[in-house]
């Protein structure tokens, strides 16, 4: 099988509600869509979206598509789909970082090689060791009293992991929300607070026993990504566990971060590293070192999250649940199947590939123009 055609798509679809984190608010989340053509009539899917864009990371839509375009698709085209190490190596020696735009491109060549063998992704990256995963939901409104509401409405549907936006305001307003949101949930509710790298390293350890207080499950990213001294002396710190999102953004970080202990728990994200081999050698790392994973998103449609569950079902480190909740969130999805979710649960897709297709009628409407 060969590569003929690469296409990237720009596309932007609305949130249902306006998500407000530590570095913005989105109310429009922006996607790379990749559809792969090849020579045997397959066509892989893969997606990149970064919330916030650049506010929250290097890359953004803009950049994925023009890199995409411009340097990694010379360098797949006319090449076999099932050679994805190679895939990588020549991406990177096409360019440098852009992980995110690596990532697409890879989803869409294991949705490929899935298809070509009628297996699911999860079959590629070792099996199944679940078919569904525990899902948090983000509370990210700012107005407890509405982030209550929803957290209700969907504990009454079987959700028990909530994950709160904190850091946009300050500190000693975000510890009474938490205060009124973990009384208003106790108990089997495991409540979860993201920084998003919004403190600082005196803040923090300010906050810490108040969290431990309200019996917050863990924190996440309190500090900057690149500040893994303090991530160090706050998770050395803490009664309650420390997780790291930003601070492991590629295998390199992910070594590093095992080596000095900067958190006790990981949230991997399959594009944000690089694509699934490159997920896979993250867990790996987790797992030598004893570090429990979570697995986060960027807000992706059902492609992506797709991609995103079959890595989940496929790698027994994730014991921390996932966040794939972003079919949910958007106003609308580009897949016929859709992704389902029950009782709390996202369910892993099982047809070929990544199991899921493009309605092109959602393309046409969502794809940006000019
Ligand atoms: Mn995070």
């Amino acid at each position: 099988m060969k590569i003929t055609e690469v296409q990237a798509i720009l596309a932007d679809i609305p949130t249902r509600r306006p998500h407000a984190m530590s570095f913005g608010t989105l109310t429009l989340q922006n996607f790379v869509i990749v559809r792969m053509r090849t020579n045997a009539g397959l066509t892989g899917l893969g997606e990149a979206a970064i919330t916030g864009g650049p506010t929250w990371h290097e890359e953004s839509a803009e950049t994925v598509k023009a890199v995409i375009d411009r340097y990694l698709t010379p360098v797949v085209l006319g090449q076999d789909p099932f050679r994805v190490e190679h895939l990588l190596r020549a991406m990177d020696g096409a360019a440098k970082g852009n992980h995110f735009a690596k990532a697409a491109l890879e989803f869409a060549c294991f949705d490929l090689v899935g298809q070509a063998l009628r297996v699911p992704v999860s079959t590629l990256l070792g099996g199944t060791v679940r078919d569904r995963i525990a899902y948090s939901w983000s509370l990210a409104t700012g107005d407890a009293d509405q982030e209550i509401a929803e957290a209700k409405a969907l504990a009454d549907r079987g959700s028990t992991l909530f994950k709160v936006k904190v850091g946009a305001r300050p500190a000693a307003e975000d510890i009474g929300r938490l205060e009124r949101i973990a009384a208003a949930l106790p108990p089997p509710i495991k409540l979860r607070a993201d920084a998003n790298q919004g403190w600082d390293e005196p803040t923090t350890l300010r906050m810490l026993p108040r969290l431990a207080e309200i019996g917050l499950d863990l924190l996440e990213q309190p500090v900057a990504r690149w500040n893994l001294a303090a991530m160090a002396r706050i998770t050395a710190a803490s009664r309650l566990p420390i997780m790291a999102d930003e601070s492991v953004s590629t295998i390199q970080e992910c070594l590093e971060a095992a080596r000095r202990h900067i958190a006790h728990v990981w949230s991997l994200k399959m594009t944000k590293v690089g694509g699934l081999v490159r997920a896979k050698q993250a867990a790996a790392i987790a797992e030598a070192a004893g570090i429990p994973c979570y697995v986060g998103n960027m807000i992706e449609t059902g492609i992506g999250t797709a991609a995103y569950a079959h890595f989940c079902a496929s790698t027994p480190v994730v014991t921390q649940g996932c966040e794939l909740f972003g079919p949910l969130l958007l106003a609308d999805d580009l897949t016929r199947e859709g992704i389902r979710y029950e009782d709390g649960h996202v369910l892993v897709p099982d047809g070929a590939g990544l199991g899921v297709t493009l309605d092109e009628s959602k393309v046409e409407r969502y794809a940006r123009r000019g």
